[in-house]
């Protein structure tokens, strides 16, 4: 397994939109793997393949405690239900940023594992807001797209702040 390296917003590699997967094979079992790793060790709760400049439609995802509990989900579809509810949100790749964010309160899955199996589930809570999230990455959008203009300019002047500290 290796380490993925995460793209940081604003990188416009982060507005891809992900192709369906369509092969599945040994070399999207071992970015899943990868994906997982570098999730954990970030660490974080979630990671889509964009994230890692892999413009195909899978997401990685595990909310439990323990790291012991991980989603694999290749061309994930949602059906959304039940109230919004609001919560705090970060991201791997918007660093140091965590802003409250709308979303549905309960989601209907299905997509399938890394042989190509469908799978089909219900979630709700963090696990269900995780899997919006990262859906979303897979369309090219990120959770600082909901926050108010003004907030999401602070937020774009601060991460261009840190980028050029990175570099000098
Ligand atoms: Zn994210």
């Amino acid at each position: 397994m290796a380490l993925l390296n995460i793209l940081h917003h604003p990188d416009p590699r982060l507005r891809t939109k992900a192709k369906p997967v369509v092969e599945f094979s040994a070399p999207l079992a071992k970015l899943a793997d990868d994906m997982l790793e570098t999730m954990y060790a970030a660490p974080g709760i979630g990671l889509a393949a964009t994230q890692v400049n892999v413009h195909r439609r899978l997401i990685v995802v595990d909310v439990s405690e323990n790291n012991d509990n991980p989603y694999v989900l290749v061309n994930p579809k949602l059906e959304l239900f039940g109230n919004k509810v609001a919560a705090d949100e970060g991201c791997l790749s918007v660093p140091g940023v965590y802003e409250r964010v709308e979303r549905a309160e309960s989601i209907n899955v299905t997509a399938q594992d890394v042989n190509g199996e469908p799978l089909a589930f219900s979630a709700d809570g963090l696990l269900a807001i995780c899997i919006q999230h990262e859906c979303d990455h897979l369309e090219g959008k990120l959770f600082v797209d909901y926050l108010s203009s003004l907030k999401r300019n602070r937020i774009n002047k601060k991460l261009r702040q840190l980028a050029v500290s990175d570099n000098s």
